[in-house]
C-alpha cells in the first residue's frame, strides 16, 4: 500500500466548556485534546488502514507524550516526530462564541513546532513515502516552508504524488514567503482540496465549476471542494461528482476537513472511484465532528462502514 508523509504543528486543544465562554475570565475548560492538522490527518489515514507518518517536533512535556502515544496507538509511524528538551508543546485554547463562530489562543510559532526540521529520521520517512501532504496552516513560518518544499521535492523525485488542503484565510497571505510558498506548492499539486470559498482566492473565476475547470488547467489533476455539512464535489478532467454530507449532530467542527482530506487522499491513492472515495471521506468528516476535539471522532475503517449501513445523506 502507499505511503503518506504530512509536516507540521503538532499542538494540543483546550476548550472553554461552555459557548459563549469568555477568556477575559477565569472559567470551566476540558482538555487536552490532541490536535494539529497535520497531526489529525496522519492519524485519519492511519485508522483507515493507510500507511501514514508525520515529520513534526514537540517538547519533552505531557502535551507533546499524549500526542504521540495517540498517534502511535492509531497506528502511525512517529519515527520522525522530535521531542525536543527545554521546549513546550503547542496550544491552542478555544472558545465557541453563541454565533458558532471559534476564538483561539495560540502559541504556536513560538512553541517546539517551530522547531520543526529535516533531520535523519525525517529523511529516512520521506525516502519511503509515496505522496506528501501540504496544509496551509503549516507553512506559517520560513523554516516550515521549507520544511515543506524538501517534503514535496524528495516525493516528486521518487514519483510520487502531492495534495494540498490550503486551509488558508486571506489574512494570512502576508505572511513572508507564503505566497511563493503557495505558487510552488500548486505547481507540484495533484490533488487540490479547498473548502468552498478558499477556491477563490486561488482561481479568478467567480462560479465554482469554472474555478475548479481553472485550477485543473493548472495541471492539477483532482480537485475537490469541502462543503461542510452539503458533503463535496470532485472535478476531473473526465466531468463533476457531487456527493452530499451525512445527516450528524454537530457538536465540534475542528479536524472535519482534515479527515475527510485524509480519508479522501487514502482511498484516491488506492485508486478508487471518486463516488466511493467522496462517500468514505464524507463520512470520517460527518463523524468527526460529533465529538469535543479534533480528534477524538476519527473513525476506525470498521466504524466508517457500520456508520454508513445506516447513514442518512442530507440535501446536497
Ligand atoms: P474544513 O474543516 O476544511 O473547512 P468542511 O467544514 O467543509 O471543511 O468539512 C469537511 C467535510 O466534513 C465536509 O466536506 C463534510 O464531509 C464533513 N462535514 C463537516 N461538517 C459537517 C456536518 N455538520 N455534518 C456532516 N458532515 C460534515
Amino acid at each position: 500500500m502507499k505511503k503518506l508523509v504530512c509536516a507540521g504543528e503538532i499542538l494540543v486543544e483546550i476548550m472553554a466548556e461552555r459557548i459563549g465562554q469568555s477568556f477575559l475570565a477565569p472559567g470551566p475548560l476540558v482538555g487536552p485534546f490532541p490536535s494539529g492538522a497535520p497531526a489529525i490527518f496522519i492519524d485519519q489515514a492511519a485508522r483507515l488502514g493507510q500507511p501514514a507518518g508525520l515529520i513534526a517536533a514537540v517538547g519533552d512535556d505531557d502535551f507533546g507524550h499524549l500526542n504521540i502515544e495517540r498517534l502511535r496507538a492509531d497506528g502511525a509511524d512517529i519515527s520522525a516526530i522530535k521531542v525536543h528538551r527545554g521546549a513546550a508543546t503547542g496550544t491552542a485554547f478555544v472558545t465557541y462564541e453563541t454565533d458558532g463562530s471559534r476564538h483561539f489562543v495560540y502559541n504556536i510559532k513560538q512553541s517546539a513546532a517551530g522547531l520543526i526540521e529535516i533531520g535523519a529520521e525525517a529523511r529516512a520517512l520521506l525516502a519511503g513515502a509515496d505522496h506528501f501532504h501540504v496544509m496551509g496552516t503549516s507553512l506559517f513560518s520560513p523554516e516550515v516552508i521549507e520544511v515543506a518544499r524538501n517534503g514535496i521535492e524528495t516525493v516528486k523525485a521518487r514519483g510520487g504524488t502531492v495534495s494540498f488542503d490550503p486551509n488558508i484565510r486571506k489574512e494570512m497571505l502576508d505572511l513572508p514567503g507564503l505566497r511563493d510558498a503557495l505558487h510552488f506548492v500548486l505547481s507540484k499539486t495533484d490533488v487540490f482540496l479547498p473548502s468552498g470559498p478558499e477556491l477563490f482566492i486561488f482561481a479568478k473565476a467567480a462560479d465554482e465549476e469554472n474555478a475548479a475547470r481553472e485550477m485543473l488547467d493548472r495541471g492539477i489533476s483532482t480537485v475537490v471542494v469541502k462543503k461542510g455539512a452539503q458533503g463535496a464535489v470532485h472535478y476531473d478532467q473526465t466531468g463533476r461528482t457531487a456527493s452530499p454530507g451525512f445527516v450528524v449532530d454537530e457538536i465540534d467542527p475542528t479536524g472535519a476537513g482534515d479527515c475527510f482530506a485524509a480519508a479522501f487522499v487514502s482511498f484516491w491513492l488506492r485508486a478508487e472511484a471518486p463516488e466511493k472515495a467522496l462517500r468514505i471521506a464524507n463520512s470520517c468528516g460527518a463523524l468527526a465532528v460529533t465529538k469535543k476535539g479534533p480528534m477524538e471522532g476519527i473513525a476506525s475503517l470498521a466504524a466508517v462502514e457500520a456508520f454508513l449501513a445506516t447513514a442518512k445523506t442530507g440535501a446536497p
